[in-house]
C-alpha cells in the first residue's frame, strides 16, 4: 500500500495533512530554513508514533519530529523531504505527585500551561523559555531548553528525571526513573537535547519546582552595555547567583518599549532586568547586593516592582523582545552562542564591530548571567544579497565567540542551521563518537537526518583507521 493511503489507514484523514498547503505550512519552523515535507501526521498515542515509526521504515522515509515548531535551528524542518510527526496531540498532564513533586507529561503540552496546571499546588516547571506560551515540554527535552530563569535552577536536563521514547525500530522504551542515583549509563541525559536524532519523545517525567515565597524584580538602566556586563559579573563574584539576569541593549530597549509600554528607560544605553527570589530576608538582601554592584557602574535608573503587576509587565518586555522587532524589519536572524561570563564584555563590542562592518541592524537581548549571547539582525530578505550577508555576519560572530572560550549554541540547538560548524568545536574522534552513538540508537540512518553531525562524521572503523 502507498505511504499515504497506509498512514490513512492508521490514524484517519484529517490526522495524515499533505494537502501543498499543510505541506507548506509545516515546511519551516521558526528560524529561516525551509524544507519538504512529505506529508504531517498527528498522532494522538505513543503507540499510534510507534505504528508510524513501523510504516516509515518499511516505506525507507525519513522522520522529522516537531513539537510546536518555535525552534530557532531548522530541527524540525525536514532538509531531505521527510515525513513530519507532530507531537501536538499527546497533550496531557497524565500524572502529578504532588508530595514527590514530579509530574508525567506528554511531549505536546505547552511549557506555560504546565505551570500554570500545578500553580495551585505552588508549584512550577522551572524551564521558561522566552517562548513558553508556545513551545511544547517535548521540544524543550529535545533542545535541552534554557530560559530566564535557568540561570539558578539550570536548563531542562536537570528536570528531567525519564522519558519515554519511540526508537527507530517503532518499539516504546523508557529510559530513567523517578529513583536517584539510577545505575548503568545515564540514558536519558543523552536523550535530552538530542534533537530529534536518538528517537522520538512520547511522554516525559519532569521535576517540579516550588514557587518561591517571595520575589523582587530589579530594571537598571546604564549608560552603556558594557557596565551592564560588568554589573552581571560583579554580582556573580559576590556570591549571589540571582534567578535571573536579563540585558537588553538601546535598539531592543526602544523596540520593546514602542511594542509593550513596560515603561523601560528609552535613553538608556542598555538595560539589565534583575530577580532575585526565595525568603522575604534573603530577596531583600539579594536586592541591596545587587543595587551596591550597580552602583558601581553609574546606573541612570534602579527601579525595583511594587507589586506582581509592575514585575509581569516588565517581565512582559522581555519575553516579547522578538516579536518587538516586527516592527523595525519584515524577517530577523537570531544568533545563539554562548561564552563565558567574564568574556561578556571583550565579545559584545566584537559583535557590534561585526554588526557595523556588514552594516546591519542588530538588536540584543540575551540571558547575560549565564553568558549566553543573542545577537538579533533585523532585515528584509526580499533585500538582494541581504541573507548572504546576515549569514556572513553570523558565522563570524560564532567564531568570535568560541574564540573567546565559548561554544556554538547556548539554548536553540545545532539543528540544521549549525550543523557545518560542528567542526570548530569537536575534534573528528569527538565527531566519530557522536556519530557512533548515534548508530547504536538508529542505525538506518532515518531519525531526523542531516542534523547536528556534519557529513562524514563517522570517520573511523572499529580499529581506529580512519575511513
Ligand atoms: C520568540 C522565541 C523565543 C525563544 N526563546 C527561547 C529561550 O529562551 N530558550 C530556548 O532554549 N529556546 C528558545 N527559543 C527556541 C525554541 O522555542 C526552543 O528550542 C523550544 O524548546 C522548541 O520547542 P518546540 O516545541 O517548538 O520544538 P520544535 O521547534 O518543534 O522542535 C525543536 C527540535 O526538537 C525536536 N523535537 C520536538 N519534539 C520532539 C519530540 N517529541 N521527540 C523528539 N524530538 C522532538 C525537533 O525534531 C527539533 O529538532 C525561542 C524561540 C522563539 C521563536
Amino acid at each position: 500500500m502507498p505511504l499515504i493511503e497506509e498512514l490513512v489507514a492508521l490514524l484517519g484523514p484529517t490526522s495524515v495533512r499533505h494537502h501543498p498547503l499543510d505541506r507548506a505550512v509545516f515546511s519551516k519552523d521558526a528560524g529561516i530554513l525551509k524544507g519538504e515535507v512529505i506529508a504531517a501526521v498527528l498522532p494522538e498515542t505513543a503507540q499510534e508514533v510507534a505504528a508510524i515509526v513501523r510504516i516509515a521504515r518499511r516505506h525507507d522515509v525519513p522522520i522529522v519530529p516537531r513539537g510546536a515548531g518555535t525552534g530557532l535551528a531548522g530541527g524540525a524542518v525536514p532538509v531531505d523531504p521527510g515525513l513530519l510527526i507532530v507531537l501536538t496531540r499527546l497533550n496531557r498532564v497524565h500524572e502529578v505527585d504532588e508530595i514527590g513533586r514530579t509530574a508525567w507529561v506528554g511531549p505536546g503540552v505547552i511549557n506555560l500551561d504546565l505551570s500554570r496546571q500545578v500553580e495551585p499546588l505552588g508549584l512550577h516547571f522551572a524551564p521558561d523559555p522566552s517562548s513558553q506560551q508556545a513551545c511544547t515540554i517535548g521540544g524543550n527535552v529535545a533542545t535541552n531548553a534554557g530560559g530566564p530563569h535557568c540561570l539558578a535552577d539550570g536548563t531542562t536536563v536537570a528536570h528531567v528525571l525519564a522519558v519515554e521514547f519511540v526508537t527507530a525500530e517503532g518499539d516504546i522504551v523508557t529510559v530513567g526513573s523517578e529513583a536517584p542515583d539510577q545505575p548503568g549509563l545515564d540514558l536519558r541525559a543523552v536523550l535530552v537535547g538530542s534533537e530529534g536524532t536518538l528517537g522520538i519523545i512520547t511522554k516525559v517525567l519532569v521535576r517540579l519546582t516550588e514557587n518561591a515565597p517571595d520575589v523582587a524584580t530589579m530594571l537598571i538602566g546604564f549608560p552603556t552595555i558594557e557596565g551592564a556586563a560588568a554589573t552581571v559579573s560583579g554580582i556573580i563574584a559576590s556570591g549571589l547567583i540571582p534567578a535571573a539576569l536579563e540585558i537588553m541593549d538601546q535598539p531592543m530597549v526602544e523596540a520593546v518599549e514602542n511594542f509593550v509600554h513596560a515603561g523601560y528607560p528609552t535613553d538608556a544605553g542598555a538595560v539589565l532586568l534583575a530577580e532575585v527570589t526565595g525568603t522575604s530576608e534573603s530577596v531583600a538582601a539579594g536586592v541591596e547586593i545587587i543595587r551596591s554592584v550597580a552602583e558601581r557602574h553609574a546606573p541612570t535608573d534602579v527601579r525595583v516592582a511594587t507589586d506582581d503587576a509592575e514585575r509581569a509587565i516588565l517581565w512582559k518586555g522581555r519575553k516579547s523582545a522578538f516579536g518587538a522587532v516586527a516592527q523595525v524589519a519584515p524577517d530577523y536572524y537570531l544568533h545563539d552562542t554562548v561564552v563565558p561570563r567574564t568574556a561578556l564584555v571583550e565579545v559584545m563590542s566584537k559583535i557590534y564591530e561585526i554588526g557595523d562592518r556588514y552594516d546591519l541592524t542588530m538588536l540584543n537581548v540575551f540571558h547575560a548571567g549565564d553568558g549566553n549571547l543573542h545577537p538579533l539582525v533585523a532585515f528584509d530578505s526580499k533585500e538582494p544579497g541581504m541573507l548572504e550577508k546576515v549569514q556572513a555576519a553570523a558565522r563570524e560572530m560564532v567564531e568570535v565567540s568560541i574564540d573567546a572560550g565559548g561554544s556554538l549554541s547556548g539554548e536553540h540547538g545545532i539543528g540544521h542551521e549549525k550543523r557545518d560548524l560542528m567542526h570548530l568545536v569537536f575534534s573528528d574522534v569527538d565527531l566519530d563518537a557522536q556519530a557512533r552513538v548515534r548508530e547504536a540508537f538508529d542505525e538506518a540512518g532515518m531519525m531526523n537526518p542531516s542534523k547536528v553531525l556534519p557529513e562524514g562524521s563517522r570517520c573511523f572503523d572499529a580499529s581506529g583507521v580512519r575511513l
